[in-house]
């Protein structure tokens, strides 16, 4: 397993008492350094506006650049080092999956901030400036025109960017991403119910734990997986479905996160995991640690 980075995403600056925070960097970082010493933790270069544009157009890319404080929403805030930062959250990300496809290594993992899941062609919101994991993807059908990205999102929030980017490359006529999403209804965003052959979503009532998650993997993502025969998956690997997050109401166990990464290998073992949400420190720390430890077993 590789895992790729940048000490400049601790940069992005939000205001006090944001659940969406440095310390989440920092926490996962440290983590890292302790519990798996064997395993370097690479700087990613950034991207450029090239590269953005795969998902968002020129406009919204500029609007992420300033030299000041801003609030785009209630939820999303914007400092000097943000565009630099999340321009390192797509390296890394894009990183991580050239050293899966290029062999080096079966998995990998982009520990990166800002989210990116919620982010849209033209809109950052929910704490997302630009959508990693869906440039990610875009990226591999790019450069690797046979390849089939699944993205499979576990974070507890809808990924309603991804979706929509999504949508707007299936309409232009492409055939090689498909989204399949577990997450609790009724809470942001809002979205979340769409299935066709390229979308499938499991939403889940509030109160639901580790073995609805799994029912939903085993019953419903496994069997659209199967369909669409990926030859690679990306998380969009958000902890904040742990019972003692606190933005939601899921009560997903830490094992839940490794467990996943067993079931789908049989799916493909090659797998790259791109940092989401995720708002307890410790247990979005433990959470992570039980998801790089499955990833690192199937390298
Ligand atoms: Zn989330």
């Amino acid at each position: 397993m590789r895992i790729l980075t940048h000490s400049v995403m601790a940069d992005h600056q939000v205001p006090e008492g944001f659940p969406e925070h440095a310390g989440r960097y920092h926490a996962l970082r440290a983590m890292i350094q302790t519990d798996f010493p064997k395993i370097s933790l690479e700087n990613a270069a950034p991207v450029s506006d090239d590269i953005l544009r795969l998902a968002h157009t020129q406009d919204h890319i500029d609007s992420m650049k300033t030299d000041s404080y801003i609030m785009i929403d209630g939820d999303t805030a914007l400092s000097p080092a943000s565009y630099d930062a999340a321009c390192h959250a797509v390296g890394a990300a894009i990183a991580a999956c050239d050293c899966v496809l290029s062999g080096q290594s079966n998995t990998a993992f982009a520990l990166t901030r800002p989210p990116g899941h919620h982010a849209s062609s033209e809109k950052a919101e929910g704490f997302c400036l630009f959508n990693t994991v869906f440039i990610a993807a875009r990226n591999i059908v790019k450069n690797y025109p046979d390849t089939k990205v699944l993205i499979m999102d576990f974070d507890v929030h809808h990924g309603n960017g991804t979706e929509a980017l999504l949508e707007t490359y299936l309409d232009e006529g492409g055939e090689n991403i498909a989204y399949a999403s577990v997450h609790q209804e009724g809470i942001y965003p809002g979205t979340g119910y769409k299935q066709n052959r390229f979308i499938y979503n499991c939403p889940l009532l509030s109160g639901s734990g580790s073995a609805d998650f799994r029912d939903s993997i085993t019953y419903d993502i496994i069997p659209f997986a199967e369909k669409f025969a990926p030859d690679i998956i990306l998380y969009s690997a958000g902890f904040d479905g742990h019972r003692d997050d606190p933005l939601a109401g899921l009560n997903y166990s830490h094992e839940d996160y490794a467990w996943i990464v067993d079931a789908l290998s049989s799916i493909s073992r090659k797998q790259v995991s791109i940092l989401e949400g995720g708002y307890n420190l410790e247990a979005l720390a433990i959470s992570a640690h039980h998801h790089l430890k499955a990833l690192a077993n199937l390298s």
